[in-house]
């Protein structure tokens, strides 16, 4: 069993607090992205998981085993990192079977094992090559077989993918999606990349400094963020939030007038809404947000139109036919359907 439980997972430097009461269950064979911007607290957790970083309170737990005295090479996790630290000196095939010699495996296991997790990662004909002759993706794959050869009971890995350009990140981050799914092996991944999060993780667990923002199935998070942080964070374009008051069920702002809403909560509230729920419609209505064009960016099977409204920008998903000019008047349609509120003081999602 290689579930991994985090309790009240603390960690402090003098009065500074990096990670602050963490505690997660992770399932055997999930896969757990921890994703939030720099600085929030995601590598200090992964490496106390690691045990390269002294837990300053709480416990880790792995399976039924509590870890937090264990050395590092004890856990029976593999770590890989965004640099991916390769032997120079080494070829491909011996980088790889490095750690089997370091563990004391059997050596006639090691061509075997050396070969499958190659096959793996599609590096069968690179094996005799040193990594400063392969590409960044080729590297990068080299250090998971590396991972993946000693089979170990958990993976650790730290924005594996940053180093990589755009094109190379999209297909390495589908070779790991599918290994994971070949190796249902239980996986910790740190990424400040949303879109990274949301398309390999089972679960993410949104950060900011040091705290658990929210955890969730990368849906959950995208369609039901629990504060204004993670709704800011989750999505590209972010979500279009809007300060306003809330006035039984209606919401006011600049140029914003929106019915129908919950009669939950009056006052200070900001409204949420996703550039592709909403539509753009001409003229000026009730349940509309009006603002002249501030920007066109054409994406090839859409585009995207930004309004200036009110006091910031609002951005709607439009047909990629969809022509106009800039400081045109125009509305976008906001049903009360699509709207996400929140407490403007606490940040709170309102029901
Ligand atoms: P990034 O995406 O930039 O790697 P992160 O979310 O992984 O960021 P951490 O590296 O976990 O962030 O750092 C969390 C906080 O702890 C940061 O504010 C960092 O400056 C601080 N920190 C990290 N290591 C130390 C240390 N040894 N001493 C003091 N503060 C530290």
């Amino acid at each position: 069993m290689a579930s991994i439980t985090l309790k009240s997972l603390t960690k402090r430097w003098g009065n500074f607090i990096g990670v602050q009461s963490f505690d997660l269950e992770i399932q055997d064979k999930e896969f757990l992205v921890l994703l939030g911007p720099s600085g929030c607290g995601k590598t200090t957790t992964m490496r106390m998981v690691a045990g390269l970083e002294e837990v300053s309170e709480g416990e880790i737990w792995i399976g039924d085993q509590m870890v937090n005295d264990l050395e590092p090479k004890d856990r029976d996790i593999a770590m890989v990192f965004q640099s991916y630290g390769l032997y120079p000196n080494m070829t491909v095939y011996e980088n790889i079977r490095f750690p089997l010699k370091i563990r004391g495996i059997p050596k006639d296991e090691h061509h075997e094992r050396v070969k499958r997790a190659s096959a793996m990662v599609e590096l069968d004909d690179f094996l005799q090559r040193r990594p400063k002759a392969l590409s960044g993706g080729q590297r990068q794959r080299v250090a998971l077989a590396r991972a993946i050869v000693r089979e170990p009971t958990v993976f650790l890995m730290d924005e594996p993918l940053s180093n990589l350009d755009a094109k190379l990140r999209v297909s390495t981050r589908a070779q790991i999606k599918n290994l994971q799914h070949e190796l249902a092996t239980t996986t910790i991944y740190v990424t400040h990349d949303q879109i990274e999060a949301m398309t390999l993780a089972d679960r993410v667990v949104v950060m900011e400094k040091g705290i658990v923002q929210q955890v969730g199935t990368p849906k959950e998070i995208y369609n039901r963020p629990e504060n204004l942080f993670v709704a800011g964070f989750m999505g590209t374009p972010a979500m279009n939030l809007i300060e306003g008051v809330l006035d039984s069920g209606t919401f006011t702002a600049k140029n914003t007038e929106i019915n129908g809403l919950p009669n939950t909560q009056n006052g200070p509230v900001t409204l949420g809404f996703r550039a592709e729920d909403a539509s753009l419609v001409e003229g000026r209505a009730k349940g509309q947000i009006a603002g002249p064009i501030y920007a066109f960016e054409l994406l090839g099977d859409s585009s995207m139109v930004t309004l200036r409204t009110g006091k910031g920008m609002s951005t709607v998903k439009a047909d990629k036919d969809f022509s106009s000019d800039i400081g045109e008047a125009i509305s976008i349609n906001v049903p009360a359907s699509i709207c996400h509120l929140f407490d403007t003081q606490t940040g709170l999602r309102i029901d």
